[in-house]
């Protein structure tokens, strides 16, 4: 499995230890390779769109080309994970204007409702597909606020969603790759969601 990290901004290299172990559970080899510049995309059987700082991937993004990439790799139906930041940009709207979203996951967020960097927090959370709670790492998360008809929900944190999933794209206000638990990886890459239903 060819499996590129959209690697604009910050490290990427917990994601990419958390794809090779959710590979490894299934008898899979996943090759991971970090993605900056166009030309790369084409080639990945899953994405990941990491957290980080959304105003500033979204336009790196789009300087580089690599944003019309993405969503051609989505429309194709081929898996995405994005997370915290990442999830900001597949949005439809951030409300936000200095952030140009990819429209890829019909919700609307709100960056940092969650708080300032001091408000960051775990929980475990119960997530569809799972069958024990996953520890999920909350750091100026943002809040999901409106759904489109075709997400579906896998977990909620206080009444609010926090994890969703329209086709093959699954998106958390949370980083799971900050834990050693790859089960968020792995449902978005190997769709254990829809196997378990
Ligand atoms: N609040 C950040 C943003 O708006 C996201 C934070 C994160 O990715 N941990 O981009």
């Amino acid at each position: 499995m060819q499996a590129g990290v959209i690697a604009v901004q910050g490290d990427v290299s917990e994601h990419a230890s958390a794809i090779k172990r959710a590979a490894r559970a299934h008898g899979e080899d996943a090759d991971v390779v970090e993605i900056r510049n166009a030309g790369i995309v084409p080639d990945c059987d899953v994405l990941l769109m990491p957290g980080g700082e959304s105003t500033t991937i979204s336009r790196l993004l789009r300087d580089e080309g690599i944003a019309s990439e993405i969503q051609d790799h989505v429309a194709a139906g081929k898996p995405v994970l994005a997370t915290c930041a990442g999830l900001i940009v597949a949005s439809t709207d951030a409300k936000d204007e200095r952030v140009e979203t990819l429209d890829l996951i019909d919700v609307t967020v709100d960056r940092n409702a969650f708080g300032r960097q001091k408000d960051s927090f775990e929980a475990p959370l119960d997530v569809k597909g799972l069958d024990s709670p996953f520890p999920a790492v909350f750091i100026r998360a943002p809040l999901i606020d409106e759904i489109g008809e075709d997400v579906q929900v896998l977990a909620t944190w206080e009444g609010d969603p926090v994890a969703v999933k329209q086709g093959a794209i699954v998106g958390t206000s949370f980083h799971p790759e900050l834990t050693t638990d790859a089960r968020i990886h792995d449902l978005a890459f190997f769709d254990t969601v829809e196997a378990s239903q």
